[in-house]
């Protein structure tokens, strides 16, 4: 995914607590207009947009889908637009106030939208509704400064809506790329046993259950005295391949110098064999002799309350038990685990 799009809904994250308080500023302004001359301001068209208003700034802060968000922002200003040109509208001896008005509103949100486009599209809206209201006869002679607002207020909200994201991006990218880094193991590129352990909780804390497997690289360091660590490091590297192409995990990660381990959500006794034996003969043939190597695993099946030191501990149990047993073989609940339905020679 492109990091600009990546950084999304951390840019939301961010936006949000301004968008809500300057949208509940922009509408306490609308109640006091309305409360002014209740007599003359209370009419169904006004009601309506203070019901709407209302409505797009509750759902607006609660939304979770980003393009919502993103039209509701412009929804919001449009409906708050269209209440002050309508009560302008009916109120000749406000049409002064059109003017500073229009560009209020302009100005104040230019830092309430994720792209400049947003922005612009807003602001002219804002011009679009406001503008009939203009008593222009108040400048006669000096329409053309009437442009000049309207363009000048436009074009200092862009510049400050595009500064403004500029800057956030560069910082939001440079944070996640900060943060890739943090959760990636240098020498295999998958998740380190911080990340991996972070991504084991929040499973966990996401109310779901599955199975951990715990694996160990067999007779390592026989293979490193022997071909080299940098054949050692490749060993490595060609195990974390196949535990990223090998179909059925949801997180995988290195959680020691050649220890691996997998999280396998839902399923039963029967997936998660038929997984472990499948990542195993893919193991065994993922690099080419002489340096083939394999691995041994263990088991440990997990509920959302389980303790996860407990897991970890049981999965090495049983990962231990498959060595002392001959290594390159799983087991669950100390017993090894075999095919369902053996190969036939
Ligand atoms: P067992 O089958 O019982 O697991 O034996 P083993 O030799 O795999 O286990 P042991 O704990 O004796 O050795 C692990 C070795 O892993 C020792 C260490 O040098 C090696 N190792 C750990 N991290 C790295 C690494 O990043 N690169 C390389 N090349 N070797 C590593
Ligand atoms: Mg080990
Ligand atoms: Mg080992």
């Amino acid at each position: 995914m492109p990091a600009a799009l990546k950084i999304r809904p951390r840019m939301r994250m961010l936006l949000s607590p301004a968008v809500t308080k300057i949208e509940m500023v922009g509408f306490v302004a609308w109640i006091g207009v309305l409360l002014i001359d209740p007599m003359a301001t209370l009419n169904l068209p006004n009601i309506l947009v203070t019901l709407f208003l209302l409505l797009v700034w509750h759902v607006h802060r609660i939304v979770a889908d980003f393009w919502m968000w993103r039209i509701l922002g412009g929804v919001y200003i449009f409906l708050l637009s269209l209440g002050f040109a309508h009560v302008i509208a009916h109120n000749m001896e406000l049409r002064v106030f059109t003017l500073p008005l229009a560009v209020i509103i302009v100005l104040s949100s230019a830092i309430l939208f994720v792209t400049v486009q947003d922005y612009f599209l807003s602001a002219g809206l804002v011009w679009v509704l406001m503008w009939p209201t203009l008593d222009v006869s108040l400048y006669r002679e000096l329409e053309v400064y009437l442009a000049f607002f309207c363009i000048a207020s436009m074009s200092i909200g862009s510049t400050l809506s595009f500064t403004y994201l500029r800057n956030m991006r560069s910082v939001l990218i440079v944070e996640s790329e900060f943060r890739a880094l943090a959760e990636t193991d240098f020498l295999t590129s998958i998740l380190n046993r911080r990340a991996f352990m972070e991504t084991f909780k929040s499973v966990m804390a996401g109310g779901h259950g599955g199975y951990f497997i715990m694996l160990d690289i067999d007779s390592f360091k026989q293979k490193n005295d022997q071909y080299g660590h940098d054949v050692g490091d490749r060993i490595l590297c060609a195990m974390a391949a196949c535990l990223k192409s090998t179909a059925g995990s949801h997180s995988v990660g290195r959680i020691g110098g050649e220890e691996f381990g997998v999280l396998l959500l839902g399923g039963d006794d029967a997936v998660v064999h038929e997984y472990a034996l499948r990542l195993l003969a893919d193991i065994r043939c993922s690099v080419l002799p002489p340096h083939q190597y394999t691995c041994s695993a263990g088991i440990a099946q997990f509920s959302a309350t389980s303790d996860i030191s407990a897991v970890l501990k049981c999965a090495d149990t049983n990962m231990y038990k498959a060595k002392n047993d001959g290594k390159d073989r799983v087991f669950q609940n100390g017993k090894r685990v075999t095919p369902l339905f053996p190969a036939t020679t």
